[in-house]
């Protein structure tokens, strides 16, 4: 390992969520950092480019998500009082069983354990407390309370203006990787044609990571297709703000989930079944009508007020899953100053903060990063079909 100066350049390639917040935490550890991004932070390609994400902290008995959650919790507090912001939104989350609950269950005793309340409902006391859902198949309900929403692509853009004004630069250019030689990356090609030399270099290039890595990531993540739809209450319908509404999860078949209110935006609904491998770059983002079907079809059968409700905004995005759903964090195999940052694998957005600060640590190395992330443990499942399983029932030990 090459010793590091006492103000390392840092170049972190990508400004969404993992990229944006790993730059902070960079600048905050001492670093020098430039923060590249092909064109700009929470735009409309990225994975963290959507209007809304949801935080909770069930993480089955995940200890490490579960820990980056209550952190998280409190960095994007600390991020809305520091920057005059309201990227969360507490709404609470009902969690609702038609099959049988065992994530919930396995979470209850790490929830416990780093003080998030969870509490199991009976079905009444849920109709009671939510009016406007229908608990019809429901077999059991969890709330969390302190469960919300993230404006996902308004906070991108904020981190990064925060990036500028503790004296990171921000620019907007495609960074190609350079070649290694003797186990090192010395510079990447920027697309005005300038090179940017860096001592560390961090690849937080969410769904893109595998293309730009051929051989070391390739289809370790895979961008899939997700479509979101908002649909529209009827006129002075108040159930669904999420001043009033929170956000939710229904497992059945699919699991679907959704958020209220989102700035009067409309009622979110999304399947999070895994779609088909995408290119994020040149994917024309119209959603499917079999996808929107099926989120209407739920939308009748849980929140009957709004089975007729119209579409007033659908959003395309894609996840950057790995086989076994988890992060992917590690240096680059043939470059020991090149770290690759991604997998978010439709569950990082919440997590960024403590992520960030943590990778921080470890691009510094003042901490010793996690193998759980590693590329190794990905090898030999990289043919496997089947994608990592549902954002909502990640984490080990569930
Ligand atoms: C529909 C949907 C719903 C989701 N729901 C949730 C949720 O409820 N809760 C949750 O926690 N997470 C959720 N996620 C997952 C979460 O949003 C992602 O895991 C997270 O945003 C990934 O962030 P990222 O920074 O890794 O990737 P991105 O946001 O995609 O950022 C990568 C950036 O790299 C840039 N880039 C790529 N290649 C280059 C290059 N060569 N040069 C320069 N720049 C480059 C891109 O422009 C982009 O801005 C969801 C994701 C989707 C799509």
């Amino acid at each position: 390992m090459s010793g590091l100066g006492p103000r390392p350049h840092v170049a972190v390639i990508g400004a969404g969520a993992f990229g944006g917040w790993t730059a902070l935490w960079l600048l905050r550890g001492g670093a020098r950092v430039t923060l590249v991004d092909a064109w700009g932070p929470g735009n409309a390609r990225a994975s963290s480019g959507g209007e809304t994400r949801v935080i909770r902290g069930m993480y089955g008995a995940d200890r490490v998500y579960t820990e980056w959650v209550v952190r998280s919790f409190e960095l994007w507090r600390e991020a809305d009082r520091n920057w005059g912001q309201r990227l969360y939104r507490p709404t609470g989350a009902l969690w609702m069983f038609r099959r049988d609950d065992a994530y919930a269950r396995s979470s209850l005793p790490t929830l416990a354990e780093v003080g998030l309340a969870v509490e199991r409902l009976d079905l009444d006391e849920a109709l009671r407390r939510f009016p406007g859902v229908d608990l019809a198949g429901v077999r059991s309900v969890y709330h969390e309370a302190e469960a919300g929403s993230l404006a996902a692509r308004r906070a991108c853009q904020t981190v990064a203006r925060a990036v500028a004004a503790d004296g990171g630069d921000v620019v907007t250019a495609a960074a190609r990787p350079g070649s290694t030689a003797k186990g090192r990356m010395d510079a990447v090609a920027l697309s005005d044609g300038s090179p940017l030399a860096a001592d560390r270099f961090v690849f937080a290039c969410g769904p893109w990571l595998g293309a730009l890595f051929p051989d070391a990531v390739g289809r370790l993540v895979q961008p899939t297709r997700q479509d979101v739809f908002y649909f529209g209450p009827p006129p002075g319908e108040r159930r669904f703000g999420d001043d009033r509404f929170p956000v939710w999860v229904d497992f059945g078949e699919r699991i679907f989930y959704g958020i209220p209110g989102n700035e009067q935006r409309g009622f979110k609904v999304a399947d999070d079944t895994h779609g088909e491998p995408v290119d994020p770059t040149t994917l024309e983002r119209t959603p499917r009508p079999e996808n929107l079907a099926r989120a209407r079809a739920l939308l009748a059968e849980r929140f009957p007020a709004l089975a007729e409700a119209p579409l007033v905004e659908s959003r395309t995005c894609q996840y950057e899953c790995t086989p076994d759903g988890n992060f992917l964090i590690d240096r680059h195999p043939e470059a020991e100053n090149v770290w690759l940052l991604g997998g978010g694998s439709g569950h990082g957005f919440k997590l960024s903060p403590a992520l960030g600060e943590r990778m921080a640590a470890w691009v510094l190395e003042r901490e010793a990063p996690l193998a759980r992330f590693s590329l190794e443990r990905l090898s030999g499942l990289a043919e496997t079909p089947e994608r990592g399983g549902s954002q909502f029932e990640t984490g080990e030990g569930s």
